[in-house]
């Protein structure tokens, strides 16, 4: 097999060309990324690019070195060649990297079934509802620029009362829907939530609506309780210039470090 060196942020294989070679990782390092997701961290004996014993034609993934690093090409005239001098180790071969890919397939499933779509939720009380119908009569042409998500009644609602079709839908708010779409914001599937929330009355979910309102300030998610915030947000979302979340949310990346710090501290 011809050894191959690449230098440190060398792209080995890319997304979209032909899956036809497998490498062995002799020394160095490499990141497997999927769709902007760190998949895997590659070090010397790893195996990766065994989508060249699948059905899979294109390559699904980027192999970028992390650092200097050699590889072992193994291309299908190394397969062929190795058919011919010794069909049955070719063979094994060939089961090993099936087995490699299946069981790589089934740990990164999520990445590849992972909606990327950002959802506009829309949430109302039930005293807030007909306000809710109504601000997005009145902006129907904006509302619906967006995959929409709905907690079960609002969505309801929604349909018979401004014909509006939900993307997804989630469970009644007091029976988890507010609860469903804050995990969608977890998984970065929220662009905005306009959510009317009853100031008048209390709920048996307060815990679940304050919930959510926490998520949203925790990614920084635009959140409209009102006609008049909903509107701002409104117009802020579909103003493309001004949308494209430029504001970088440091509340994360502290948290994400002090969180690596504890486990470092577990570790050491
Ligand atoms: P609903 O839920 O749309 O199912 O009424 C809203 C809520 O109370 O959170």
């Amino acid at each position: 097999m011809p050894l191959h060196s690449y230098r440190e942020n060398e792209t080995i294989l890319a997304k979209g060309e032909p899956a036809s070679s497998l490498m062995f990782l002799i020394s160095g390092s490499v990141n497997i990324h999927l769709n902007d997701h760190l998949i895997a961290k590659l070090t010397q004996g790893a195996v990766f690019g065994e989508g060249m014993f699948s059905n899979q034609g294109k390559r699904i993934a980027d192999a970028v070195t992390v650092e200097p690093t050699d590889v072992l090409l193994f291309d299908l005239t190394t397969y062929e060649s190795l058919l011919r001098q010794n069909s049955k180790v070719a063979l094994k071969c060939k089961l090993i990297f099936e087995k490699l890919y299946k069981q790589n397939s089934l740990a990164n499933e999520y990445f590849f079934t992972k909606d990327p779509a950002k959802y506009l939720a829309l949430v109302a009380h039930n005293e807030m509802k007909k306000s809710l119908v109504s601000f997005v009569q009145s902006h129907v042409k904006k509302i619906n620029m967006f995959p929409l998500v709905a907690t079960g009644t609002t969505g309801e609602l929604l349909y018979k009362e401004a014909k509006i079709v939900l993307t997804k839908k989630v469970k009644s708010g007091p029976l988890g829907g507010d609860q469903a779409i804050g995990q969608m914001i977890s998984t970065d599937n929220v662009c905005g939530v306009i959510f009317f929330r009853d100031p008048l009355s209390s709920h048996p979910h307060h815990a679940d609506i304050e919930a959510l309102g926490r998520l949203c300030d925790v990614y920084q998610i635009p959140l409209a309780t009102n006609p008049a915030t909903a509107l701002a947000v409104l117009n802020y979302l579909t103003d493309t210039e001004r949308y494209e979340p430029t504001i970088d949310n440091s509340l994360l990346d502290d948290y994400s470090q002090q969180q690596a710090q504890v486990v470092q501290g577990e570790s050491t």
